[in-house]
């Protein structure tokens, strides 16, 4: 039998630049954080990648002092064509480093390269690229004549795409006038800083873009600080239930972005290939660390056994391993703590008495790492139908009737995605107006577009990033 070679990745890890130590960025300088400095790691090996400075609490207030001082005499009068100019700068100079970023990315964060090159940096940019052209016609976006900026935002944002979730978050605070103080999560803090340095290429004025690496208690005090106008955070349930809580009787403006538990609803009459695709797309994209991920496919009885078929092969193929290899697949699961969470989900899968298959592939023997996982015979009740898993595991669950779908992909607590999967138009159109989901992908799944607004309902949060939408979110109309 032959065994297959595959070349190196070009994207070596020196492209990334990696320093020994990072700071955090204040008023457009990067200051000693007076916090516990962190050791951020490479989750495919284990090995510690830098030494992070991190904030305290008094580095929150100077950051948040910084921001005010930047909006009030700067970037809050400045003309939305002025202010696109930086953007658009932003923009350029992320597509400039996108190797460097791309690289970066993948080593602290763990997913494969040709996730962070293909998707992660370029969607990053296009987010810059499309908020640009809003700053100069805000008066048209049909949020009132002249609507104004909050102030200072701040932004606390997860490590599953960590430099994406900060364009989310900066591109549409900056392009409507606002400026930010933002925390990026402990175990990703690295392409934060290097986008601080990004910031300071192109002479964004000082106090406009504050980051401030650190723990959750850096998260609470921004949450908490007197003088922030909103709030935006993206994370687990939990943490914004807290959020929520700590923000409600103040004037503070807040969005919330958490956990998703989605439907991806597969008819008798779709292309069974291409759903294989969209089902496997859904949830492996990122280790399966997607809030919107399609981790409860639900497959029309009559054509179930020939589409799990078709999935167990074609998940067989794929490769896990070294995120820098561009053949790579499906790289690490991003910390010990996660790993332990799915491990613990998928235990009780089999405790419960659904029925595990896991794809035979090798899965190396350093660093976090958990093999493609399909449970079928799922019930509803269980735990893996019900909770988040945020990984590789998916959860198979069956249907007769349209209308069985859709009650059965309601039965969550979150609303954040879903898809679909039918020949019939007609179908499409009836499914997306049922199915409780800020969004609805039909024959396709986890496209993401600057223009097109995400967010959730119920226990995913509320508010929507991006589009003309995720504006509103920015703005005193
Ligand atoms: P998390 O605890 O909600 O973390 C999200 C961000 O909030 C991080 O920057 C975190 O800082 C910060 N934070 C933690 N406690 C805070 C507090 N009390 N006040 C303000 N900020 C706080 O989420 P996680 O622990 O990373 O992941 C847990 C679960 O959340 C996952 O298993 C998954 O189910 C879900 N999740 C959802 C998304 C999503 O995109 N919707 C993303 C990530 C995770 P630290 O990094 O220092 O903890
Ligand atoms: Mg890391």
């Amino acid at each position: 039998m032959s065994v297959w070679e595959y070349a190196p990745a070009p994207e070596s890890r020196d492209i990334a630049n990696l320093k020994p130590s990072y700071r955090p960025f204040v008023n457009g300088e990067f200051t000693d954080g007076n916090g516990e400095p962190l050791k951020s790691i490479n989750p495919a090996t284990e090995e510690v990648l830098a030494e992070v400075g991190t904030a305290s609490p008094s580095d929150v207030d100077t950051a948040v002092k910084a921001a005010r001082r930047a909006y009030s005499r700067v970037w809050g009068p400045m003309p939305g064509a002025e202010r696109a100019k930086y953007l658009f700068r932003i923009a350029r100079l992320i597509q400039e480093r996108s190797r460097e970023l791309a690289v970066l990315e993948s080593l602290d964060n763990g997913k494969p390269i040709k996730e962070s090159r293909d998707s992660d940096v370029p969607t990053a940019a296009a987010h810059f690229f499309y908020h640009a052209g809003w700053a100069d016609k805000l008066d048209y976006a049909g949020l009132g004549p002249d609507p104004k900026p909050l102030g200072v935002a701040g932004q606390i944002i997860p490590w599953n795409f960590p430099l994406l979730m900060l364009a989310w978050k900066i591109a549409p605070a900056l392009a409507t006038g606002n400026t930010v103080v933002l925390k990026p999560a402990e175990t990703t803090p690295l392409t934060a800083l290097v986008f601080a340095e990004i910031c300071q290429q192109a002479e964004l004025p000082p106090g406009v873009v504050n980051i401030l690496p650190g723990a959750g208690d850096i998260g609470r005090e921004i949450v908490e600080h007197a003088d922030i106008d909103k709030i935006a955070f993206t994370g687990s349930s939990e943490v914004g239930k807290l959020i929520q809580r700590q923000v409600a009787g103040t004037r503070k403006r807040l969005t919330l972005e958490l956990g998703g538990k989605a439907a991806n609803v597969v008819f008798s009459d779709a292309a069974l290939d291409q759903a294989v695709e969209g089902i496997v797309n859904g949830i492996f994209f990122n280790q399966g660390h997607v809030c919107c991920a399609g981790s409860r496919l639900l497959a029309q009885e009559s054509i179930v056994d020939e589409l799990l078929e078709k999935l167990r092969y074609r998940v067989s193929t794929m490769r896990i391993g070294d995120p820098l290899d561009k053949n790579t697949d499906i790289g690490a699961i991003n910390s010990q703590e996660q790993l332990t969470k799915i491990r613990e989900l998928v235990e009780s899968g089999d405790s419960e008495g659904a029925q595990r298959w896991t794809s035979p592939c090798p899965v190396p023997d350093r660093g976090f790492f958990f093999a493609p996982t399909v449970f079928s015979h799922v019930e509803q009740s269980m735990r893996i139908a019900r909770e988040e898993i945020f990984g590789p595991v998916l959860s198979v669950l069956t249907f007769r009737t349209p209308a069985e779908a859709v009650t059965k992909a309601n039965n969550t607590p979150y609303g954040l995605s879903a898809g679909i999967w039918t020949e019939k138009g007609s179908r499409i159109l009836w499914m997306a107006n049922q199915l409780r989901a800020g969004v609805v992908w039909a024959n396709t799944f986890n496209r993401f577009d600057p223009a097109a607004p995400f967010g959730g309902y119920r226990e995913s949060g509320f508010g929507r990033e991006g589009g003309r939408t995720g504006l509103e979110a920015y703005l005193d109309a």
